[in-house]
């Protein structure tokens, strides 16, 4: 048996096999080879796969989204049969005698810019196309499986690091916990483990020989057990045991109301990342979704997801709250979600940067395209849109311009849509906050990002592991913030709410609800809890 001590970011315990999750590295190195038709052949090979994987990707998508989602990955698959693309790789094989990847990385960057100077908008997109089926064609090369998980049960991921878009294509069901060297508390991937209500635990200092060991996580001490003798197994089986039976009690509080014994109610609503969220915001309860993180559905892919593709989400989701509020938040990438196929560029200080609303003011296309999707989406249930990282009025003002324009081009073409859409902006940088006066009377709600505002209150980088015992979730300059917003949008006959990670700090529960705040939007499995202490409070 060995211990190894770290950190944890989220509570509970597992107990499972150790699964060592490695990078999917696709770099690309010239080697020489002897023989070019061999090579030729694993090249052919691995276009075959690639084709099959793909046809299992639109089958699958098929069932989930239904058949709009399938558009690109055909694109796809017609490529991947391109004479002109296999062509090209055969001859760099044959003429220099080199290794099939190197074939195909050199293949993609002539097509790339090939395809990226011309005038034309279709072929310059497709130009994006091209780097998506190069590297499937190297995972496949390079012997990566889709998913990023094998195993047939599920297994406590270990790495050394995770990205939002590796932990966003994981498959749920296998993941019983998430262990890494690297990483902070207030990561989007701590913020994932609490979603899906496992425990994580970061700065572990494991090594590759724990591969397939039996480990047990520890969320509560921060250890990290490996190959447990069978007293700390039976004693960790015990625990588990009783977490779900104080789980199960929590249960005699569904579909009771959030309200305190004066009659003070509370809009007790959940986040989620996707539809893959919705089972356990449905088990557990939630009055409606307060944060919907819909960049989750940029980051799963490996294009920028079509208006027919987000149609087919949020409308589902909508749906699936059967009238229940659905906050829907405007793409938030940049900073530390980064998507390939956005090409930013490297920025020294990118929490500062090009990010969320400052992204979709500048790519008004991009922005565009997930606005018809949220609009239409709105016609089958109770939808509102949020936009983040707001700093200033005349951004809601341009906002709301870009909105209009998106009305009126949905209008003229006769594609049904919600018109009296409520929108709402998150307050979590420290100069929305302090002009929430100015900008009340512009929206319709404020929903207070506490993981941001403190970042950018307190100077503190979420993402550095460093500033964590800097990181003061309670101090009183982001209390007074809170306090201030709520006040400022009560005057403007509006309502606030908080969606950041604080808002799930149960020891604060009462003095949010005694602040005013109106609406608390938590991962699903705080939902039970804070109702209980709602409901114990005069
Ligand atoms: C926040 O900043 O508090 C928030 C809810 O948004 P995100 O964590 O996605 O940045
Ligand atoms: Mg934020």
């Amino acid at each position: 048996m060995k211990v190894l001590k770290g950190k944890p970011i989220f509570k509970g315990f597992a107990i499972g096999k150790i699964y060592i999750y490695k990078k999917q590295d696709l770099s690309v190195k010239r080697e020489h080879i002897e023989d070019a038709e061999a090579e030729f052949q694993r090249f052919e090979t691995a276009r075959q796969k690639a084709i099959a994987d793909l046809q299992d990707l639109m089958d699958k998508a098929e069932a989930e989204v239904g058949e709009a989602g399938v558009d690109v990955l055909e694109v796809h698959q017609m490529m991947l049969d391109d004479g002109d693309y296999i062509d090209s790789v055969k001859n760099i094989i044959d003429s220099e005698l080199v290794n099939a990847e190197f074939a195909v990385a050199t293949t993609a960057d002539n097509f790339y810019e090939m395809f990226n100077s011309m005038d034309d908008d279709y072929m310059k997109g497709r130009a994006l196309d091209i780097r998506d089926i190069s590297d499937r064609l190297l995972k496949v090369l390079k012997g990566y499986e889709e998913s990023g998980i094998v195993s047939d049960e599920p297994v406590i991921v270990v790495a050394d690091d995770l990205g939002p878009s590796e932990t966003v294509q994981m498959d749920r069901e296998k993941v019983l916990s998430f262990v890494t060297r690297h990483g902070s508390s207030n990561s989007h991937t701590a913020i994932l483990a609490r979603t899906m209500n496992i425990p994580a635990l970061i700065e572990i200092d494991f090594d590759d020989s724990m591969d397939g060991c039996l480990g047990i996580v520890d969320g509560q001490t921060g250890e990290f057990i490996i190959e447990p003798d069978k007293e700390t197994e039976e004693k960790y089986q015990k625990l588990i045991k009783d977490e779900i039976e104080s789980r199960e009690m929590l249960k005699e509080l569904k579909d009771k109301e959030t309200v305190t014994k004066s009659g003070r109610k509370l809009k007790l609503y959940a986040n989620i990342g996707g539809i893959k969220d919705l089972a356990s915001v449905l088990q557990n309860d939630a009055e409606g979704i307060g944060l919907f993180r819909s960049e989750f559905l940029y980051l799963a892919g490996d294009h920028y997801p079509t208006e027919e593709e987000q149609f087919q989400a949020y409308k589902t989701v909508a749906q699936n709250m059967a009238g229940k509020k659905v906050i829907i938040r405007t793409l938030d990438i940049g900073a530390d979600k980064q998507i390939d196929y956005f090409e930013l560029e490297h920025e020294d200080n990118p929490a500062m940067g090009f990010r969320a609303i400052r992204i979709c003011l500048d790519r008004p296309e991009v922005f565009k395209t997930q606005l018809r999707a949220i609009l239409r989406a709105a016609m089958f249930g109770n939808i509102a849109i949020m936009y983040p990282m707001i700093t200033s009025l005349n951004e809601i003002k341009r906002i709301k311009a870009i909105v209009e324009e998106v009305k009126a081009e949905l209008k003229e073409q006769g594609v049904p849509f919600k018109e009296d859409i409520e929108q709402g902006i998150m307050v979590e940088t420290p100069a929305a906050a302090v002009i929430s006066d100015i900008l009340a009377p512009e929206v319709d709600f404020f929903s207070i990002g506490t993981n941001d505002l403190t970042q950018y209150t307190l100077a503190i980088d979420r993402q550095n592991a460093k500033l964590d015992e800097f990181y003061d979730a309670h101090h009183e300059a982001v209390l007074r913030l809170i306090k201030l917003v709520v006040d400022n949008s009560h005057k403007a006959g509006i309502w606030t709410g908080i969606c950041g990670e604080l808002g799930a700090d149960l020891s604060l529960t009462e003095t949010f609800i005694k602040m005013g705040v109106d609406e608390l939007s938590v991962s699903p499995s705080f939902i039970l809890p804070i109702r209980k202490i709602v409901r114990n409070m005069d």
